[in-house]
């Protein structure tokens, strides 16, 4: 799968009309702005997400999420906000391409936060553990959190595009500006 969409000096994704990410790159973490442009931000408007999940993605369900009512994610994500989704999705896929280089064990954290009284609304911000020094790894995991991400949001968008039939297979996000960090 080709990585040249993502680079740690391409810093801004338009994905279709469904969201834009701001990223904000360090050696050891990633700061994500995520904002949604579609009238929902909870997965219980999409009542496919995790059957979509236990297709794709099937080992997100049994992920480590940390949420106030404790609950685990397979049931969490029934009805959870789509940036704390695009996070989970991300963590896994860190771990799954991690294990893919040969490692024994992979484990990643990140965090979601939002304030719709100081940001527009449907405005994430996620903080994943990963950053440059680890930058081809991420690379894929983000592009791959970005198309399944995008898989789902499909299912309610009823403007959208017509699914690819071959979604992992992509590429489905365009870079909008390249800033180069001097
Ligand atoms: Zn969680």
């Amino acid at each position: 799968m080709s990585l040249s969409l993502l680079s740690p000096h391409c810093n801004f994704f338009q994905v279709h009309n469904l969201f834009a990410l701001k990223i904000t790159y360090t050696k050891s973490a990633t700061k994500i702005n995520m904002a949604l442009q579609i009238p929902i931000v909870n997965t219980k408007d999409i009542t496919d997400t995790a059957s979509i999940l236990q297709m794709y993605l099937p080992s997100v369900l049994y992920s480590t999420c940390f949420n106030d009512d404790k609950l685990p994610f397979a049931v969490e994500v029934q009805a959870t906000e789509i940036g704390h989704l695009f996070e989970h999705i991300l963590l896994e896929y860190l771990c799954y391409f991690k294990l893919l280089t040969g490692e024994k064990s992979a484990e990643y954290s990140g965090v979601t936060k939002w304030n719709w009284e100081k940001d527009p609304w449907g405005v994430f911000n996620i903080t994943i553990n990963a950053g440059l020094d680890e930058f081809e790894i991420f690379a894929q995991a983000m592009q791959q959190t970005i198309l399944l991400t995008q898989y789902i949001l499909n299912e309610y968008n009823p403007n959208s595009l017509a699914l690819p039939t071959q979604f992992l297979e992509g590429p489905s996000v365009q870079p909008v500006f390249d800033q180069l960090e001097r």
